[in-house]
């Protein structure tokens, strides 16, 4: 592993954890996140060894032990984390309560201004993407593959900040994490056909040729969409899963079998 840090995204140590962080938001009162690579747990090959994921295949013990590694590295508690199954969708839930159902029906998207709350994410090349308005202390997370993109499940997440959470848009960062590259994502022609119909506008500056082979780059049409959506800042860590599978799981990269890393975001009840 040849971790280092990119642009504004710092590769530090959480605990016994590697993980990155946004440099800005390092010193945020009360505000914790963080980027968690494949390294630092217990889980064997191929899902060594920080998989978080219970449904890939892994041993469920090492899955727990996992968890609770990233919980002490935060110093956060198990009940307080919220977690979904991921769907490929637009839906977007509002958390309101704080551990009131830690796993919530299937969604892509969960914002909370509520302290306590902690997001959590798996991701393995598809895009995730960290949103945070200091002005509400509010934040977002969201996972957008090539379905919940062509959905524009960026935008829905912001729109359920702003109509549901009070922020203001132009008030919010975005910080697009560790994903599947333009680099590395070649697709085929339902991708292709489905981006070139759903975004015709857009569709030539995300499809990229290559002799017979046709590149998706899902960062440039997550930004745009998070721009178009009024978003303040984005900010893209511009890691590929595929190229970086030294440091996280990927899907592709990895030949389907393989584990999930970790993305937690929230506030802490503050003082
Ligand atoms: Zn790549």
């Amino acid at each position: 592993m040849s971790p280092r840090s990119t642009g504004c995204f710092r590769f530090t140590q959480l605990g016994d954890l590697p993980a990155y962080q946004f440099e800005a938001w390092q010193s945020q009162p009360h505000l914790v996140h963080a980027i968690f690579t494949r390294h630092g747990g217990v889980s064997r090959p191929p899902y060594a060894t920080l998989n978080l994921s219970r449904a890939v295949g892994d041993d469920p013990s090492a899955v727990e032990h996992n968890h609770a590694r990233i919980y002490q590295a935060l110093d956060i508690s198990r009940s307080q984390t919220v977690q979904c199954h991921l769907m490929h969708s637009s839906v977007v839930h509002v958390v309101t309560v704080q551990a009131a159902e830690p796993r919530l029906a299937p969604a892509d998207g969960l914002v909370t201004a509520q302290p306590g709350v902690m997001l959590s994410m798996r991701f393995a090349d598809c895009v995730p993407i960290l949103l945070h308005d200091p002005q509400r202390r509010a934040v977002g997370l969201v996972h957008a593959g090539w379905r919940g993109t062509l959905q524009n499940v960026a935008a829905a997440a912001v729109r359920a900040m702003t109509e549901n959470l009070g922020c203001a848009a132009r008030d919010i960062t975005a910080l697009i994490g560790p994903s599947i590259g333009p680099c590395c994502y070649e697709v085929g022609t339902e991708v292709i056909q489905s981006f070139t119909t759903a975004l015709p506008e857009m569709a030539s500056s995300l499809l990229r040729r290559d002799g017979p082979r046709v590149y998706l780059d899902l960062w440039r049409a997550n930004r745009q969409q998070l721009l178009a959506a009024g978003v303040g800042q984005v900010y893209n860590m511009e890691l590929c899963t595929a190229c970086r599978r030294d440091l996280f799981f990927s899907h592709r990269g990895d030949g389907g079998r393989t584990g999930r890393f970790g993305i937690v975001i929230g506030y802490r009840i503050g003082r």
